[in-house]
């Protein structure tokens, strides 16, 4: 084992902050931490600002603070821990920069409003002790400047943008970041000096997130299975990529060889959090501003039914309960269930992205809001307002034998399985003239 230093107060050190890359490998801000010459501190800050928007028990603290725990057995032969700080972000850098003579902070770019606000008051305090902040592009593979229209404004519509983006890659290798290989440049303080804050929510020791890339089969079969519920065809990498456990240059990389349908949905994700960056008003208010004006029939009651999974519409409810079973959803049936709220139940987008957000263990601003306005056609390249899903043909369509329905819904075809929260072919004009009438009233078109 190597011999601790003990640091005083003196001593430069950088600091590199985890937040959504909870990896030591292919890390891009903790590779230019590791490489900038000084002993790296890490830390890991549970963001008072926020905990409390969260369950007490929400299983999403337990994923991040079981994964430092194992980090750090990673990092035992290096006599490094990171600290896990309860706190706001500007205080728990107060507090720091009274112990330690720090000379930058690196860290990854996040791209939604709260995170990029929170980073810019970090700056500022920074650069008031004078310290440096440096930000890296890692979780995404591009920042969203990167691949912009020939006048400098962000794509709106996928397909050109996914074009652009593929020619901005193909003009340039993916780079690696070999951060695993600097990690004797970690500093070896075991105990940082700023004790850890009891939390105000619990840890749950057995909640672990299993690391894997997905195997070459499940990419070669991902074009024609993945619509399929009841398969296990999907490669069930969100809620890594959610924490940063995986690398999405990794990831996108062995991915693009078998599968470009798979590559192809993760330009997806990249073009959502592109979205969010440039639009940031689309967390509360339509992209497209005249669906502001729907006038949304909010009904707790069928709010309520449409969270338990009880609206009487089989592939709906096995959709829901999946989701409030297991912290996950097919995508399919995120799309059929954000359909059915917004356009069968006419309950606002915002109400369904919320419920989402509580709920998915991979929740991601930019494709959860990206995902909930393009179901309800208010977003950016959204679902025409008239095509509206029918749940029974999605049932034929992509669960014929009904078995991921009866997965989930065990009292399907029973006496006990409750009566439609709405008729179909009602609920479809009644949506389709809501919309039309909001559309063509629009006179800032
Ligand atoms: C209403 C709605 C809400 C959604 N909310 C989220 C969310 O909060 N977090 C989230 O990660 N994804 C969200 N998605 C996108 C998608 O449903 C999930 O990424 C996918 O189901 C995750 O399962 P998987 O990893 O098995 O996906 P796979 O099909 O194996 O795809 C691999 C990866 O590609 C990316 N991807 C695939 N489809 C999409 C998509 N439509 N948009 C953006 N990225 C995509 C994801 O990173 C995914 O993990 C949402 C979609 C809709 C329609």
């Amino acid at each position: 084992m190597l011999p601790t230093i003990k640091m005083n107060k003196n001593t430069p050190v950088n600091l590199f902050w985890f937040r959504r890359d909870l990896r030591l490998d292919d890390n891009h801000g903790l590779y230019k931490a590791l490489t900038a010459g000084n002993p790296v501190i890490t830390i890991y800050i549970f963001d008072k600002n926020r905990t409390s928007d969260f369950a007490k028990d929400d299983i999403r603290h337990s994923f991040i603070y079981n994964r430092i725990e194992e980090l750090n057995e990673s990092l035992k032969p290096y006599n490094h821990t990171i600290h896990i700080l309860y706190d706001t972000p500007v205080e728990a850098f107060t507090k720091i920069a009274q112990e330690y003579s720090i000379k930058t902070v690196f860290a990854n770019e996040e791209y939604e409003p709260y995170g990029i606000e929170r980073d810019a008051k970090i700056s500022d305090y920074l650069s008031s002790q004078n310290i440096n902040f440096q930000l890296y592009t890692d979780q995404v593979i591009l920042h969203p400047n990167q691949a912009l229209k020939s006048d400098n404004k962000p794509y709106t519509v996928f397909t050109p943008f996914s074009k652009k983006w593929l020619s901005v890659l193909d003009s340039q290798e993916i780079s690696f970041y070999n951060s695993e290989e600097s990690l004797s440049n970690l500093s070896k303080e075991p105990h940082l000096k700023i004790p850890l804050s009891p939390f105000d929510f619990t840890i749950n020791k057995a909640s672990r997130l299993n690391i894997r890339y997905p195997a070459e089969i499940k990419l070669r079969d991902y074009e024609s299975k993945r619509d399929f519920p009841a398969m296990d065809a999907t490669t069930k990498v969100s809620t890594l990529l959610r924490y940063g456990l995986i690398s999405i240059r990794r990831l996108y990389k062995m991915s693009y060889n078998h599968s470009f349908v798979y590559a192809k949905e993760l330009i997806w994700r990249e073009f959502y959090a592109s979205i969010l960056f440039h639009f940031p008003h689309i967390t509360t208010q339509s992209f497209k501003k005249q669906y502001d004006a729907l006038p949304w029939i909010l009904n707790e009651e069928h709010f309520e039914r449409w969270c338990e999974g009880k609206t009487g519409y089989p592939i709906v409810d096995a959709g829901m309960r999946e989701l409030n079973e297991t912290g996950f959803m097919h995508n399919r049936l995120r799309m059929i269930t954000a359909s059915f709220l917004t356009k069968h139940l006419l309950i606002d987008w915002r109400w369904g992205e919320s419920y989402f957000a509580n709920k998915l263990h991979d929740y991601d601003q930019a494709s959860n809001v990206g995902g909930w306005q393009w179901a309800a056609s208010t977003g950016n390249d959204a679902v025409p307002y008239f095509r509206i899903f029918n749940p029974s043909l999605q049932s034929i369509r992509f669960d014929k034998n009904n078995e991921y329905i009866r997965r989930w819904v065990p009292e399907f075809e029973t006496k006990r399985y409750p009566k439609p929260v709405v008729e179909h072919s009602f609920a479809r004009l009644r949506a389709i003239d809501t919309y039309r009438n909001v559309t063509n009233n629009d006179q800032s078109r």
